[in-house]
């Protein structure tokens, strides 16, 4: 405040951006494994703001702006995510499925209101249950995903009381996401379906493959995926349907038939080095925490480079698949293995 001749006069020195950070009162920590859109919801929540609000500050009208998020990574919204929380762009990118190697596999966002109809986003109850902070996962918005390796249940993709998909972004009251959008059902309640062991086993290798294969870049160039995309029509069970149109609790009618069948439909490929490793797989019934070392190695060293960096191909597969073997023949030799295999 100075004074003149004419008296006190109010003089605003800084402006408010000036003297105060430009984060966000309360920044939320991204969980492990979790997608970009669940992350923001929460991020929305722990600020006060509801998620369709929430939509609205990152320049977002209305729909399925947070899934949108997910595959596009819009720009104007990813920068005022970053400004206002100081979470790296390149760790926000990992989050998203923008230019995912598995996007083929994605369910899609759209929703034809059918029972037997695939919805965008599936969840495992107990997973949020016992969730600190109740997130969702990337690997839930994979068709091929359709059970929980932790808790041995079925996925779910609607809401047991109403049937509806999860809309977090059509969210107007201030609650977390895991109360369904439409009637306030807490998902973390609802009951869990069971599959037996066969069908998650397959269920395991076929995400490790996946996996693997997406990181050395062969995915987008073998039959794999568009083997995987058939399985409905394998034993004539939906005739000329998609694996991603179908909802989870088809999926998992698809594997049962699946899982008591040979799985050369799955091993064959015109590299013999990557059917004997699919093989391998199968019948070690995943190797899923070494493929994980592997694949989270190569993954963050990927990462690291985004989204900049947009490579076809990551890795050579057989080095890859021969560091695995001879882990797999020598398990104390495993990290010299596992850094030879770094890109
Ligand atoms: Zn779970
Ligand atoms: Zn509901």
């Amino acid at each position: 405040m100075t004074t003149s001749e004419r008296g006190p006069a109010i003089a605003i020195r800084e402006r408010y951006h000036e003297v105060v950070s430009e984060q966000w009162p309360v920044v939320v920590r991204p969980q492990p494994g979790e997608l970009l859109s669940s992350w923001a919801h929460r991020l929305g929540f722990a600020n006060g703001i509801a998620p369709r609000s929430f939509g609205r500050v990152l320049g977002f009208s209305t729909g399925m702006w947070s899934a949108s998020l997910d595959m596009n990574f819009q720009t104007d919204a990813i920068n005022i995510l970053t400004t206002h929380t100081g979470i790296p762009l390149s760790r926000l990118f990992a989050m998203s499925l923008k230019g995912s190697p598995l996007k083929r596999l994605l369910l899609p966002l759209r929703d034809d209101g059918r029972r037997l109809s695939s919805t965008w986003l599936q969840f495992c109850p107990q997973c949020l249950a016992e969730d600190a902070q109740p997130h969702f996962r990337r690997q839930w918005r994979l068709a091929t995903r359709i059970s929980c390796p932790h808790h041995r249940c079925g996925l779910r993709d609607r809401c047991p009381s109403c049937r509806s998909r999860i809309a977090v972004f059509s969210q107007l009251e201030l609650v977390p996401q895991h109360f369904c959008a439409a009637c306030g059902f807490d998902l973390r309640r609802a009951s869990t379906s069971f599959v037996s062991p066969a069908i998650r086993s397959l269920d395991t290798c076929i995400h490790d493959i996946c996996r693997l294969e997406a990181i050395t870049g062969s995915l987008l160039t073998n039959s794999l995926v568009r083997r995987l995309l058939a399985i409905p029509d394998f034993y004539g069970q939906y005739p000329t349907v998609s694996l991603v149109s179908l909802s989870t609790l088809a999926r998992i009618r698809c594997f049962e038939r699946l899982a008591m069948h040979p799985k050369e439909w799955l091993i064959d490929d015109d590299d013999a080095v990557v059917a004997l490793w699919r093989r391998s797989i199968l019948s070690a019934d995943g190797h899923a925490s070494l493929i994980e070392r592997l694949a989270t190695g190569l993954e963050y060293r990927i990462q690291r480079h985004a989204p900049k960096a947009h490579r076809e191909r990551t890795a050579d597969l057989r080095g890859l698949l021969e560091a695995y073997r001879r882990v797999k023949q020598n398990p104390h030799r495993r990290k010299r293995d596992t850094a030879a295999v770094e890109v």
